[in-house]
């Protein structure tokens, strides 16, 4: 299991951050850090089951519904 983030839908807003802060995390400008790495969508490399759980939340609680987890 992974998890995308769509970096044309998010808006930086920063819930994942506080959600799942093992796996989402700002950088200094307050902006994802997978966008130093990716520009239209990031990938995460395979989930243990507790950080799918995690990003699972993450995705729920998105208000930009900008996660997907599969
Ligand atoms: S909660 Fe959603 S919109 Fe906000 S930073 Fe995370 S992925 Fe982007």
């Amino acid at each position: 299991m992974k998890f995308a983030v769509d970096l044309a839908v998010c808006q930086n807003i920063g819930q994942c951050s506080f959600t799942a802060p093992e796996m989402f995390t700002l950088d200094d400008d307050g902006k994802l850090s997978f966008r130093n790495e990716a520009t239209d969508e990031y990938v995460s490399p395979e989930l243990t089951d507790d950080d799918a759980d995690s990003a699972q939340s993450a995705a729920a609680l998105c208000p930009m519904q900008a996660i997907r987890v599969d």
